[in-house]
C-alpha cells in the first residue's frame, strides 16, 4: 500500500496508529539525505544516509524508485519491500506522488491512497506545530499545491481529520482489497484441486 500526503498531512502519526491497530502492515523504511528531525529514529523513521551513500544506492540499483523532494533525496530500497512481501505482510510505503507512480509501475497490484488534511488552514497549522522554518513551510506548501493536482492518480482518498476515522478507513481499504477475487486466486485454485 502506497500512501501519499502533502507534508503536514499527519502521515507519520497515522502510520504509527495503523501499525498499532493492524498487524498485517509493516513499514517499508525508506532512505533519505534529509537531516533527522527531533524525535525521529535512525532505521525506524528513515535510513538517514549521506549524499555519497545515496548515490551509491542508485548506482548499485538498490532503489525501487527515488526522488528529490524539498531539496533532499528520498528512495525506497527494493529489498525492504520484497522482505515484507515474503513475510506475507503489507508493505506500507509513505512516499511522494512521483514515487507512487514508480511503485505502481513496478508493482501493478499496489494499492494507492491519497491522504489530505481537512483544510489548507489545518495543513498550515500542522506545519507550524512542527516548528519548520518559514522558508520550509513555503516550500512544503508549494509542493502540496503540486501534489494535490496529482490526487486523481490515486485509487483511494482518505481525509486525515479525526485520526481514528482515518486509520479505520485505511484498514477498510486493506480489507476490501484483500477480498478481491484476483488476490485470492491461489485459495480458489487450491480448493478446485481438492475436488
Ligand atoms: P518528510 O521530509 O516530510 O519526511 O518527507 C517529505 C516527502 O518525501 C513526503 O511526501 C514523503 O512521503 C516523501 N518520501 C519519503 N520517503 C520517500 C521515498 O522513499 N520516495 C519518495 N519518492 N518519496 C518519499
Amino acid at each position: 500500500m502506497v500512501i501519499s500526503a502533502p507534508s503536514g498531512g499527519g502521515k507519520s502519526v497515522l502510520r504509527t496508529e495503523i501499525f498499532k491497530k493492524d498487524k498485517r502492515f509493516k513499514f517499508s523504511v525508506t532512505c533519505t539525505t534529509r537531516k533527522k528531525r527531533k524525535g525521529e529514529v535512525q532505521g525506524r523513521d528513515y535510513h538517514f544516509v549521506s549524499d555519497k551513500k545515496f548515490k551509491k544506492l542508485i548506482s548499485d540499483k538498490k532503489l525501487l524508485e527515488w526522488a528529490k523532494v524539498h531539496g533532499n533525496l528520498y528512495g525506497t530500497p527494493i529489498k525492504s519491500v520484497r522482505d515484507i512481501l515474503k513475510e506475507n505482510k503489507i508493505p506500507l510505503m509513505t512516499i511522494d506522488v512521483n514515487g507512487a507512480r514508480s511503485v505502481k509501475k513496478y508493482f501493478p497490484d499496489a494499492v494507492t491512497v491519497f491522504i489530505l488534511s481537512p483544510s489548507l488552514k489545518i495543513l498550515v497549522k500542522r506545519l507550524k506545530l512542527r516548528k519548520e522554518s518559514e522558508e520550509n513551510i513555503a516550500i512544503r506548501l508549494e509542493t502540496a499545491k503540486k501534489e494535490i493536482k496529482e490526487a486523481f492518480f490515486y485509487e483511494y482518498f482518505v481525509v486525515n481529520g479525526k485520526l481514528e476515522k482515518a486509520v479505520e478507513n485505511i484498514i477498510k481499504i486493506a480489507d476490501c482489497e484483500s477480498l478481491k477475487m484476483w488476490r485470492n486466486r491461489d485459495a480458489i485454485l487450491k480448493f478446485k484441486k481438492e475436488f
